[in-house]
Order: structure tokens, then sequence, then C-alpha cells
């Protein structure tokens, strides 16, 4: 790792804005931020050569748990809900009779992995309470990759749990972590749903949830409740949507009025034989889209890899076309998009996290989706510092 007071990128083709608009334009970088774009050539100290690359945000990983980097390829075979419902699925099992030890390793593993293939930022959703979060925070130490995490609590799925029980987990859970994200409806109550929603608002944390991964959830849920799961998740306000592997009814009209961003996890919903989400539909209703590889057990950690499975299984389902560049929005600055935060997007004073990468073919986003390895990686700048 090379640490620069400031430095330039130069002669890149520049993914710039919030469109990722190929420019040829200079960077300069200082104090770990785009300070400073410019045609001319800064008078930086350090200056990288990005002749013949692609310079790209790093990317963000919108859905990840990587706890589970210590069961791969485990459950082959088995069905969803033996593999992830809480609290008896195969990984739940599996984790809970490891060490903190192993589970630290194989997670630290699963970041160097991220690295790897270009990922800076990923939201994780992790396992365990707070001894969970603080096991990824162990894992992370000294690595240059942001963990974003949202925890649960085991109460979260007590159904005689009461309120001031179940107040006074999340609170202690949120003094620990980014936001909370139980698995899904299927698992906890509206009492449960309406606290996450209220306490993670009052603090500004995030609060997400699974919906629809399957059709059997969406239609049980209809036959409880009369209300889909992502109705229910919107009716509660939970701001960041897992999966929508399959919309019913109002659900992406809905979605899309109320301006909730969604985590679609196509390889991983590939892997477990529940269906394909309809990439092409979503993006028609304006919704915002984040792309997560979800479950390490079935699936590398590898957005270079997701971005081309979705692409082109979301072409083949929708028989129309889809948009490169959309596809790898749903990596970069759709990120920014959700969070409002200046990061997964070159622009001027926003954080310096940027890939540099071998350009292979004329088109820029298809030369990162079709043809990019972790070899074709030149550099990789996390917060102004040269990896
Ligand atoms: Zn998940």
């Amino acid at each position: 790792m090379a640490i620069y007071m400031d430095f330039a990128i130069e002669n890149g083709l520049v993914l710039l804005g919030m469109d990722l608009i190929p420019t040829n334009v200079n960077l300069f970088i200082e104090n770990g931020l785009i300070k400073d774009i410019n045609t001319i050539s800064f008078d930086a100290s350090n200056t990288i050569d990005a002749n013949g690359c692609i310079v790209c945000p790093g990317f963000i990983n919108g859905h990840t748990h990587i706890g589970d980097a210590i069961a791969l390829d485990i459950g082959d075979g088995l069905n969803i809900d033996e593999v992830v419902k809480p609290p008896y699925g195969l990984k739940h099992k599996i984790l809970e009779s490891s060490s903190d030890e192993d589970i630290i390793s194989f997670m630290r593993g699963a970041m160097n992995s991220m690295l790897e293939t270009g990922t800076t930022t990923f939201i994780d959703y992790r396992e365990g309470g707070i001894n969970g979060v603080n096991l990824l925070k162990s894992a992370n130490a000294g690595l240059p990759i942001s963990p974003i995490i949202l925890g649960r609590d085991d109460i979260l799925i007590k159904n005689d749990a009461t309120e001031n029980e179940i107040k006074s987990a999340v609170k202690n859970l949120l003094m620990h972590c980014d936001g909370i994200a139980p698995s899904g409806f299927g698992e906890i109550n509206d009492l449960s749903a309406n606290i996450i929603v209220k306490e993670c608002r009052k603090q500004g944390k995030i609060s997400s949830i699974h919906v629809a991964e399957h059709l059997q959830t969406q239609t049980n849920s209809l036959e409880k409740t009369g209300l889909t799961e992502a109705q229910r998740a919107l009716k509660h306000g939970f701001e960041l949507l897992i999966h929508l592997t399959h919309p019913l009814n109002e659900d992406l009209n809905e979605i899309s009025k109320k301006q909730i961003t969604i985590t679609c996890c196509p390889r991983s919903n590939g892997a477990l034989s529940v269906g394909i989400p309809p990439i092409k539909d979503i993006l028609n209703h304006e919704i915002n889209i984040l792309l997560g590889t979800d479950n390490l057990m079935f699936n590398s950690p590898n957005l270079l890899d997701e971005m081309e499975y979705a692409l082109k299984v979301s072409k083949a389902t929708s028989q129309s076309y889809i948009s490169p560049k959309e596809i790898l929005k749903m990596c970069t600055t759709n990120f920014s998009k959700f969070s409002q935060r200046p990061i997964g997007v070159l622009e001027k004073n926003s954080l310096a996290d940027i890939l540099i990468i071998k350009q292979k073919s004329e088109n820029p986003y298809l030369s990162i989706i079709n043809r990019t390895k972790p070899k074709h990686i030149k550099y990789l700048i996390k917060k102004g510092n040269v990896i």
C-alpha cells in the first residue's frame, strides 16, 4: 500500500458522475477525496498513468452474509428453508458450532476476495447479535474495505418477547452497528418490525428486510395478512428491500412511488432455484437497484461475476435489451443515490474509492462486465490510499 499526501490519475477514461459518462479527464486526489477534475495536468506530488485504462468507482456490494464463508458449498441440493431459514437452517447450525476465531478468519478471507474483485464497500447482514457484529469488525481490522454492518438479534424472532425487551435489544444492537436487518416476515412479527424501523429512523441508521425471495413467502403473506411481503415492508417503512424475486400485485408501483431501493441477488436466487428477479421490469418502474452477492455458501462475493450474470440472465428472461451501464450503476452510483453519501461516484469532493481497470474493448461498460478479471484491475484506491 502506498500512502501519498496527494496524487493525480491522468490519461484514463473516467466514468464520471452519477451517470458514469466516459470522459477523458484527470483526477486530483488529496486527503482521501477527489479534490479536482480537469483536462489539464495537475501539479501533484505523484501521478498514476491510467493510459489504456478505465477509471471507475470502487464497487459496492449491496448484500452479503460473509459469516457464511465458513460453510462454502455445503448444503447443495437442500431447499432454501433447509439451508438459510433461522433458527434451524444449516447455516445457522454451522455458525453456532464454529469458534469465533474460525469465523473471523473466514470472514477476513471473504473480504480479501472482495478486494481482489474490485469491491471497496459492502453491506453485510450479520447474524449473532452484538457478538456477531464485533466478530466482523475484528475480521476487518486493517483491511482497506468498508463494511456497513446491519445486525439482527434472536429476540426479534421470539414471538413471546415483550415490547420493552425488543426495544432494549434493538437499541443496544444499534450502538454497535449501522442498522438492523431481520431475515423476513416469516420470522418476525409486526411489533418487532415497527420497533426496528422506528429506532433506526431515530438514529439515522438503515432498516432493511428480505422480501419476496420466493413465491411461497409472498402467497403465505397474502393468505395470512392480505398484504404481500413487499407491501408489509413498505407499510412499516423499511428503507432497503432485499431480493424481490417475485413481486406481485401492485408491489413495483408502490415501491416506485415511495422511491425505495431494492437489492437484487440474481446469482443467489438462481443457486437456490427460487427464480430470477425481474430486473427489466424493476428498471422500467424507475426503481433504484443495488446488486448483492448474498450468501457465501453458494456464491463468491465477486461483483464482476454478479454483473455479468445479472445482465445476461435478465436479457434472457425478459427477452429484451438491458443497458450494461444500468447494471454497472447497480454496483457503483446507485449506492450514492440510496445513501445520500458521496461514495461510489466519481465527482468533486466524493470519497476516493477508485478502480483503474485495463480497458479490454471499445464499450467501457461491457469491457468491465464481460471482460474484466482480477488481474485487469491495475490499481485499487481506497480512501485515497493506493493498495
Ligand atoms: Zn440475505
